[in-house]
């Protein structure tokens, strides 16, 4: 006998009708798109649970896959009998001996099958009697016990399971629209693109780039990234701009410290227009209120001007460190605090504004053509698809 299932449950049990529908449905597909690499192994749904059929397949790379899949409360091994009393007793006796260091049990039937026989309180007492009396070293405990064994007698079949693992919780990825994400090479940004992608959002990436003063290791950071990302949904595309013209020609017409918000202003009209070419219908950024000059609620408003598209700001109120326990939980803080710089820290004046009005700033813009040096940096978009695992570089030319 051995684990042949992972039983998935999920949470968010407010969703009903249709909403859920769509939800379970998308669960589905997620889960059976992180195990492609294992064609034998199935996902199936019955009655408000999913299951994943390993069909001989060593359950752990599999768990620690499904583990990071959105939408998914907690998962759990399990073993399918036969709905036969002597199956059952033999496949609780491995569920409660294969557990980790446990010395207390009990066991929970449930008996969503009412065709069956015997009754819940009843085979609890049958289980448990079995197990007592089969095994040395345990003893029941049904307030606190090491390990819950747990019968579902189901009408096709029964489950067992005794370990639960904590899933990744929030919605299934891709049952929101999607939003465009800001991705710079620091701590911020893809965490918050983790956060977004917790709700269910789906995202593309745009990163700003400016060779040759940044170097094309600064972009490989953006692109494993980028990668990391994909551990909790589908791959991701990443729209590399080429800023370097544009950002040399802020800094050249923008005195007085105000170049860094005339900057993000580009940042923001480039990314709508990605937004509207691919049908997204939001931005997402790492910014964070008063952590530097850009990010003073002054400059956020007068950067805000440029755009009448909803932008996401997951981590606007929270603290450095909660920010870099996330990076650091999702694994991308060691990729982000690698040395190489992107084109904001090296364009950066020495003292931006922390106060940039809008007027001001529309009166510098006022003064060159940034029209068509937009237009150039969308041209010269490209485009990485990015999939789990692997990087595949596709250049679709002429897309816009
Ligand atoms: P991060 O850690 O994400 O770089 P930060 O604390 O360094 O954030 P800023 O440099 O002010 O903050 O950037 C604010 C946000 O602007 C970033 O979180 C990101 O969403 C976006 N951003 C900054 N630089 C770039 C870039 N080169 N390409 C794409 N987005 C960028
Ligand atoms: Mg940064």
């Amino acid at each position: 006998m051995e684990y042949d299932h992972i039983l998935i449950r999920y949470g968010e049990l407010a969703l009903k009708g249709k909403n859920r529908k769509k939800f379970v449905e998308k669960l589905q597909q997620n889960v059976q798109q992180k195990l492609t690499e294992f064609p034998d192994v199935k996902v199936k749904r019955t009655q408000g649970r999913m299951f994943i059929l390993l069909n001989g397949n060593d359950p752990q790379p599999i768990m620690d896959k499904v583990r990071n899949v959105f939408g998914i409360h907690s998962l759990s091994l399990a073993i399918k009998v036969e709905n036969d009393l002597e199956k059952m007793k033999e496949a609780a006796y491995y569920a409660l001996t294969n557990a980790e260091k446990s010395k207390t049990f009990k066991v929970t039937v449930k008996r969503i099958n009412k065709g069956f026989p015997v009754r819940s309180q009843e085979l609890n007492q049958i289980l448990g009697g079995y197990l007592l009396s089969n095994t040395n070293s345990y003893t029941v405990n049904v307030h606190s016990p090491d390990v819950e064994v747990r019968v579902e007698i189901r009408a096709e079949a029964t489950y067992i399971t005794s370990s639960v693992v904590r899933g990744a919780g929030g919605l299934p990825v891709g049952t929101s629209d999607k939003t465009l994400l800001l991705l710079s090479g620091g701590i911020d940004s893809p965490v918050a693109g983790y956060l977004a992608m917790k709700r269910g959002v789906q995202i593309e990436a745009i990163h700003f780039e400016s060779p040759p003063f940044t170097s094309d290791r600064a972009k490989q950071k953006v692109l494993d990234l980028a990668e990391k990302l994909t551990k909790f949904g589908p791959s991701i595309k990443v729209h590399v701009v080429p800023f370097t013209k544009l950002q040399q020609r802020i800094f050249q017409e923008t005195p007085d410290g105000y170049g860094m918000t005339v900057m993000r202003r580009m940042m923001l009209r480039i990314s709508e227009k990605v937004c509207q070419n691919e049908g997204i219908l939001s931005l997402t950024t790492g910014e964070n209120l008063g952590q530097v000059a850009s990010q003073t609620m002054t400059s956020m408003n007068t950067i805000n001007e440029v755009t009448n598209y909803p932008i996401i700001r997951p981590l606007v109120t929270m603290d450095k460190d909660e920010i870099i326990e996330i990076s650091k939980a999702i694994d991308t803080f060691d990729i982000s605090i690698r040395p190489y710089e992107d084109c904001c820290t090296i364009f950066v004046p020495k003292a931006p504004k922390t106060k940039p009005k809008r007027d001001r700033v529309n009166y510098y813009e006022s003064k060159f053509n940034y029209e068509e040096l937009i237009k150039e940096a969308i041209d010269g978009i490209e485009v990485i698809k990015i999939n789990d695992k692997k990087v595949e570089e596709d250049v679709f030319e002429g897309l816009f």
